[in-house]
């Protein structure tokens, strides 16, 4: 496997295979066997498959966030490694910013709702750094988890909007054995915190059950009166939304596609999760 910390370097080798399928997987590291399932997607999908570990400053709004944030290179590419990834791009902050990144990218409504709410500038950071990313590797396909629902979504947009020729793969959620979606800021969590963040995926599990037999409405109110009866969480959002528009409904008939997305704080740590009620 090789470690490419330039854009040159890293453009020098892959002109050599330029005639192959290559799979991209962007990451901010801290790698859990939900980054590598979606490499071992990539893997079958491609002749060659790269991974990127950027811990991209532009989309984090809470510089304390940016600062905790989880960073382990050494462990991450030993685990890639044993998966068979060819390449590793590791830039640093200055490689990718040369100058300030002063693109604006707009992609409402969705990247206006729940995340784009409550973490102004998260998705244009995002935005910024994935284009750029596309634009450097030029992937045959790129790979991004459904846990971060809303990400797939404005990805999903920018491509067919600025026109890249880039196949975008939605990877399904990867759970712990007892139900919590795995995530880099699980780390973070203590045992007490972790044991609480537990009711959140429990909650969306069993809202699934009891949308059986209830309306919209009612489910979201059981999501939310039972989050917030763990009082060592603390709601930020839940939200039934349409899974293309990202918009609220308040029916179940009312859209093919419902999704419900939530985050939480358990302790200091920010969880998101979501949910398929209908697809
Ligand atoms: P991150 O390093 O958190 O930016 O995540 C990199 C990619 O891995 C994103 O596309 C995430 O959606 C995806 N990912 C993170 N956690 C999971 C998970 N539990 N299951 C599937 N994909 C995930």
């Amino acid at each position: 496997m090789q470690v490419f910390e330039t854009i040159e370097a890293l453009q020098n080798e892959l002109a050599h295979i330029k005639d192959k399928s290559l799979g991209l997987v962007p990451t901010m590291g801290a790698l859990h066997q939900g980054h590598l399932s979606l490499m071992k997607q990539s893997l079958k999908d491609n002749d060659h498959t790269i991974v990127s570990i950027f811990v991209n400053p532009t989309q984090f709004n809470d510089p304390k966030d940016l600062e905790k944030y989880p960073r382990t290179l050494e462990k991450d590419c030993k685990l890639i490694e044993e998966l068979g990834v060819d390449y590793v791009f590791a830039p640093t902050v200055t490689e990718m910013y040369p100058e300030p990144d002063t693109r604006v990218f707009n992609y409402p409504p969705q990247d206006e709702v729940m995340e784009g709410k409550y973490r102004p500038g998260h998705f244009n950071g995002m935005c910024q750094i994935v284009s750029k990313l596309f634009a450097i590797v030029n992937p045959t396909r790129a790979y991004f988890g459904e846990k971060d629902y809303q990400q797939l979504i404005i990805v999903k947009r920018m491509v067919k909007e600025l026109g890249f020729d880039i196949e975008i793969v939605g990877c399904p959620i990867l759970r712990e054995k007892d139900g919590l979606a795995l995530s880099s800021r699980n780390s973070l969590l203590s045992a007490e915190e972790r044991k609480n963040a537990l009711d959140i995926s429990g909650t969306l599990f069993d809202s699934v059950e009891y949308a059986k037999e209830h309306s919209l409405k009612e489910t979201l109110g059981y999501v939310v009166n039972r989050i917030n009866a763990n009082t060592n969480l603390e709601l930020q959002y839940f939200e039934i939304v349409d899974a293309d528009t990202l918009l609220p409904v308040s029916d179940w008939s009312e859209s093919a596609s419902i999704i419900g997305c939530i985050t939480v704080f358990s302790g200091t740590v920010r969880l998101i999760d979501n949910i398929k009620y209908k697809s």
